[in-house]
C-alpha cells in the first residue's frame, strides 16, 4: 500500500506575518546560541490567533468551551474542500453556494472553504477577503458538522481598524454558539480538492484559551 500524501496546510511562523487587525505581533527571538552557550533556544511571542489557528467556543462566548476543553477528536476529520475560487473581494458566500455540497455534510466532516484567497497572504489585498453569511453558517452547523475552515483572515469580513463589519462576526457567533470550532489563515487546499483526505486541525493543549496556532495538515488516501 502507497504512503499516504501529507499536505501542509498551514502558513509558515514569521517576523513580520500577516496578523488580525490589533492582534499580537509575532516574535521569535533567541535567549540562548550554540555560539555562546552551547546550545540554541528561543523565546516567542504571539496572540491566540496568530497564523493559521483554531478558535474555541471561548472566543465568543464566556461560558463557551475553552481550548483545552475540547475532544481530540474534534479536530480530525473527512475533508470536505468547497471550490470558492469564483468569489471576488468581499463578496459573500451564501447558503446557495454551499448547499449543492450539503448531502456530503455530517457530524465529524471538516468543511473547508477554498476561495483561493491565500495567495494574497502578506500582501494588503489579504485583508479583502470574501466571507460567509450568517444564513451559510446556519446551513452548515443544521447538517451537523462541527469544524469550518477557510482560506482567509476570518470567515467574517475584516476591517482594517479591527472593527466588526457591517455583516458583524454573524459567523463566529453561530459556529460557535453551536459548540463549533472555526480554522483561519488555512493554505493549499487546492492541493486536496476532490481527494478523500483526513485533516488534522489539533491546537496546543492551552489552559483556559479560547484558541490555538495549529499546524494543520491533510493525509490524503493515494
Ligand atoms: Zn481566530
Amino acid at each position: 500500500m502507497a504512503a499516504p500524501l501529507v499536505v501542509d496546510l498551514s502558513q509558515k511562523l514569521e517576523q513580520d506575518m500577516q496578523i488580525y487587525p490589533g492582534d499580537t505581533a509575532f516574535t521569535c527571538t533567541p535567549t540562548a546560541s550554540v555560539e555562546k552557550d552551547g546550545y540554541s533556544v528561543h523565546s516567542m511571542t504571539l496572540g491566540s490567533h496568530t497564523g493559521t489557528h483554531v478558535d474555541a467556543p471561548y472566543h465568543f462566548f464566556a461560558n463557551g468551551n475553552q481550548i483545552d476543553e475540547i475532544p481530540l477528536s474534534t479536530f480530525i476529520g473527512q475533508a470536505l474542500v468547497i471550490d470558492l475560487t469564483t468569489k471576488g473581494a468581499r463578496e459573500i458566500i451564501t447558503w446557495a453556494d454551499l448547499a449543492p455540497h450539503s448531502c456530503r455534510m455530517h457530524d465529524g466532516v471538516i468543511v473547508l472553504l477554498h476561495t483561493g484567497w491565500s495567495a494574497h497572504w502578506k500582501t494588503p489585498r489579504y485583508y479583502d477577503h470574501p466571507f460567509v453569511s450568517r444564513e451559510a453558517a446556519e446551513g452548515i452547523m443544521a447538517t451537523g458538522v462541527r469544524v469550518l475552515g477557510v482560506d482567509t483572515l476570518s470567515p467574517d469580513e475584516t476591517l482594517v481598524d479591527g472593527t466588526e463589519g457591517k455583516f458583524g462576526f454573524g459567523t463566529h457567533q453561530i459556529i460557535l454558539g453551536c459548540g463549533g470550532v472555526i480554522a483561519e489563515n488555512l493554505t493549499n487546499l487546492d492541493a486536496i480538492m476532490d481527494k478523500n483526505a483526513i485533516v488534522s486541525l489539533v491546537p496546543l493543549n492551552i489552559r483556559g484559551c479560547d484558541g490555538s496556532p495549529v499546524r494543520a495538515f491533510a493525509s490524503v488516501k493515494v
